[in-house]
């Protein structure tokens, strides 16, 4: 792997108008023109360089586009509103009603929600598949199939998803492979292993702050500018718009995210070591144990580790509760959804993030009542955290009994 994200990120130049080392933010929703003349050709889409009307482009947000093409490696990319913004907007360019897409069975609450319940309504049937195998995911290729859908590392149970084969799968069939890479910005560079369309929430690692939420779509010029299409475009008509000052506040936390992602993955892989020592069940994909861990490795950008993301099955959820609650209180982080934070954030996905998964699927997924989500922190002192962990799960008699003999 030898494409260089963060140096390509790290070279875009972009200044103030008065020389500020920041670019200037463009505070306004909308341009004045010289001519007519050229009004008309900016709405028709034939004037480079030239803004009309911040919901189509911005400056700020074309910056931050091109800093996130830097990210996957991509022509073009585009900035939206939020995660699910981008996401949905995708979705809906590329199928037609009564068409079908091919989806990993464990993603995002959201987008499970999005694909089983709201495109009900444009009758877009979705097979929800064990992405790791690829047979059944040909399998469920029809003539009427228009995406393969999947996250790199899926949410909320770090399944590792083979990019390269499903992209060779996907070109077989004539259709494209949309990879949502929220959960491994840097850590796994997916264009480059053969994704046509790299979706992230902003919201999560590549913004870090859990300040505001915004989503990319990173992709070919020509499926950038399709979704910004005046006449048909499912960005631009569906107006999920991200304000320019969010996207100016965002690229300039995006100038730490190399150093913010060593750090999130050496940390987890600090405590997810330590815990499988001590007999838990963590799951980690990081550890030779995990399912994924043999393809993460061979797709994985080595200098940025396994990713910040482990979970860890306490058995019951009523001692995952009383974990959560014990850790907060002990200030190793916070009871909270989301990922990416400076702070550790933990959350039982059952009855949170994945909540819109009926139990009985959950169960199905290997989704127990048990899991904790962990978004690890960037905490300095990791083994101080790891031990200070070690005794709120010893208070509530969660260690396995080995560990409280030794
Ligand atoms: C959070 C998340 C989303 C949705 O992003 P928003 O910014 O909240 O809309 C999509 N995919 C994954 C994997 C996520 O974690």
């Amino acid at each position: 792997m030898d494409y260089k994200a963060s140096e390509n990120i790290q070279d875009l130049q972009y200044f103030g108008e008065f020389g500020g080392v920041n670019p200037s933010i463009s505070d306004s929703s909308t341009y004045t023109f010289l001519s007519a003349k050229t009004m008309f050709d900016t709405f028709e889409g034939n004037t480079e360089g030239c803004y009309l009307y911040s919901r189509h482009s911005s400056p700020s947000n074309l910056y931050l586009g091109e800093a996130l093409a830097q990210l996957e490696g991509t022509e073009s990319a585009n900035v939206y509103a939020s995660g699910m913004g981008a996401i949905s907007a995708v979705i809906m360019q590329l199928c037609n009603a009564n068409e079908h897409i091919v989806c990993s069975r464990t993603i995002y609450g959201g987008t499970y929600a999005f694909l089983k319940n709201f495109l009900k309504k444009f009758n877009i049937s979705t097979s929800f598949v064990d992405i790791t195998n690829l047979e059944t995911v040909e399998m469920s290729i029809t003539s009427n199939t228009k995406m393969i859908y999947c996250e790199a590392v899926s949410n909320p149970l770090l399944e590792v998803a083979d990019i390269t084969s499903l992209s060779k799968l996907a070109k077989k069939y004539g259709i494209p492979l949309v990879v949502d890479n929220t959960f491994s910005p840097l850590n796994i560079n997916a264009a480059k292993l053969g994704a046509d369309i790299v979706v992230h929430s902003l919201t999560k690692f590549i913004n870090g702050s859990s300040d505001c939420v915004a989503g990319a779509v990173c992709a070919s010029t020509e499926f950038c500018l399709s979704l910004k299409d005046v006449n048909d475009g499912a960005g631009m008509l569906l107006g999920s718009t991200l304000d320019s000052l969010r996207a100016a506040s965002i690229l300039k936390n995006m100038r730490t995210l190399h150093i913010r992602i060593k750090k999130h993955s050496e940390n987890a892989h600090y405590l997810a070591s330590a815990f499988k020592n001590d007999g838990l069940k963590v799951v980690y994909p990081g550890l030779d144990n995990h399912p994924g861990h043999k393809i993460m490795k061979n797709q994985m950008n080595p200098e940025y580790g396994f990713g910040g993301l482990m979970t860890l099955d306490v058995g019951s959820l009523e001692n995952a509760n009383a974990l959560m609650e014990l850790m907060q209180k002990e200030k190793l982080g916070y009871l909270a959804v989301s990922l990416g934070f400076y702070k550790t954030l933990f959350s039982a996905p059952g009855t949170s993030t994945s909540s819109e998964i009926p139990m009985e699927e959950q169960e199905e997924l290997g989704l127990s009542h048990g899991l904790i989500r962990f978004s690890i922190g960037l905490d300095n002192d990791i083994h101080k955290t790891y031990l200070t962990m070690r005794s709120c799960m010893e208070k509530l008699n969660i260690l396995p009994k080995t560990i409280l003999l030794a």
